[in-house]
């Protein structure tokens, strides 16, 4: 008889609140404060700022923007304007009174309605159009000069920051080419407005080799050539990865940080900062030919032994994993066969040895020496960024410390 390769795993989960989990998710931010040390030498002389929109790809912004705060990062890019205020309240709470020096950009810039929320928060808006430009620029202006007195010009104490986002070719969000040259030859209109970026975002910064993304850096350079003086941002994630030509004044990393590869390419440079176990809660022994799962899609056709794992697609395995997910228990690779169900996926285990799988073992399912992050993505026919934005609310998260890793962490070449 095998020893019992799972003891290992089940002893780290004894005696913490998730014992009684049925799967547990461990966020290592070791990993990811030395991927942001990764970054930001990988961005040479340009700031590194942090994406963590999507309460920071699924992996709780509370935890991450404090950590990264601490790291010694400035700015912070969120989606929407609501997490922009809960990032700014977890700063105040975690960072104290530094908090104040973490500048909080809202890509999906200003609404009607919402200026006072920016203000109230010390949020920036990321300007998409001439219109946010105009509701922003007047409230600056009123409150520079309530009488609207002396406006016009100012740039100094008391004028709003904003970036400005100018669409190179993604035709998403930002100003058009035309639009861009509308302001260039009115530039009164950016009066009030004290501008700290101009931004663009690359459609295919992934793919090295497309020719979108010199298309688009030069297209940049002459909007920016046009518009008032004021420092770049091109680079997401894969763009710091395309070279200098792409850093400008700051880069924003979102998914590397979080351990996906953004260099799809070649070996991944980031550390796994994401892995996810599920437990066994029952073994179902088949004797003569019989089907798993919802649908009958999988028919086992000899003596097979079958695990099955509370996790499901309500927590975000997706389920196009189904007959296509891999598990690993006890180091032996366990297919999933059959459909994935809401809360269940069921492992044919009769590779593994027979006393791995019992009740109470671990799968592990993403990460920790099974299949990386983007395997999975791979398999289910997604990207990273889709498996980490699902990842479930009902595992049992572990947060593994990251004081270890702060300003020393051995994160190899890139
Ligand atoms: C999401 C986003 C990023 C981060 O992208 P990653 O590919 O996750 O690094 C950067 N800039 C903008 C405008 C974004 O929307």
């Amino acid at each position: 008889m095998s020893a019992r390769t799972d003891t290992d795993y089940t002893r780290s989960f004894a005696g913490v609140p998730g014992a009684q989990a049925g799967a547990v998710l461990e966020i290592d931010l070791a990993a990811l404060a030395a991927n942001y040390q990764v970054l930001s030498r990988r961005a040479g002389t340009a700031e590194c700022a942090a994406v963590v929109k999507g309460d920071a790809y699924g992996l709780g912004a509370d935890q991450v923007g404090p950590l990264l705060a601490r790291l010694g990062c400035r700015t912070f890019f969120v989606a929407h304007v609501g997490e922009g205020i809960a990032l700014r309240q977890s700063l105040r709470q975690t960072v104290g009174q530094d908090h104040d020096r973490a500048e909080i950009y809202v890509l999906h810039g200003i609404l009607p309605g919402t200026e006072e929320d920016f203000l109230a928060h010390g949020l920036i808006p990321v300007l998409n159009t001439l219109e946010q430009l105009d509701l922003w620029a007047r409230k600056s202006r009123a409150q520079i000069s309530p009488t609207g007195a002396s406006g016009a010009g100012a740039s100094g104490t008391g004028a709003l920051a904003a970036a400005l986002h100018l669409d190179t070719g993604m035709n998403r969000l930002g100003l058009s080419a035309d639009d861009a040259m509308a302001l260039a030859a009115a530039p009164a209109r950016l009066a009030g407005i004290d501008l700290r970026f101009l931004i663009s975002h690359l459609a295919c910064a992934d793919q090295p080799g497309h020719a979108m993304n010199p298309e688009q850096r030069q297209l940049f350079d002459r909007l920016r050539a046009a518009l008032p003086p004021a420092p770049a941002s091109l680079a997401n994630s894969s763009a710091i990865f395309l070279g200098s030509d792409y850093h400008y004044d700051l880069v924003r990393p979102g998914v590397a940080l979080y351990g996906v590869n953004p260099t799809p390419a070649q070996a991944n440079p980031m550390r796994e900062v994401v892995r996810l176990w599920g437990k066994i809660i029952q073994v179902r022994e088949i004797d003569t030919p019989q089907c798993v799962g919802y649908g009958a899609t999988h028919r086992a056709t000899g003596p097979r032994r079958i695990a099955t794992v509370p996790v499901g697609y309500a927590d975000g395995y997706l389920r196009s994993l189904s007959g296509q997910g891999m598990g690993r228990l006890a180091g032996i690779s366990v297919p999933v066969v059959g459909r994935v169900s809401m809360d269940l996926i069921t492992l044919d285990v009769t590779e593994a040895p027979l006393d791995a799988a019992h009740p109470g073992a671990l799968v592990e399912l993403i990460g920790g020496g099974g299949e990386t992050i983007d395997a999975v993505a791979g398999r289910a026919g997604t990207i990273g960024y889709e498996i980490m934005t699902a990842l479930g609310r009902r595992y049992h998260r572990r947060y593994l410390d990251a004081t270890a890793a702060a300003g020393t962490e051995a994160v190899g070449d890139v």
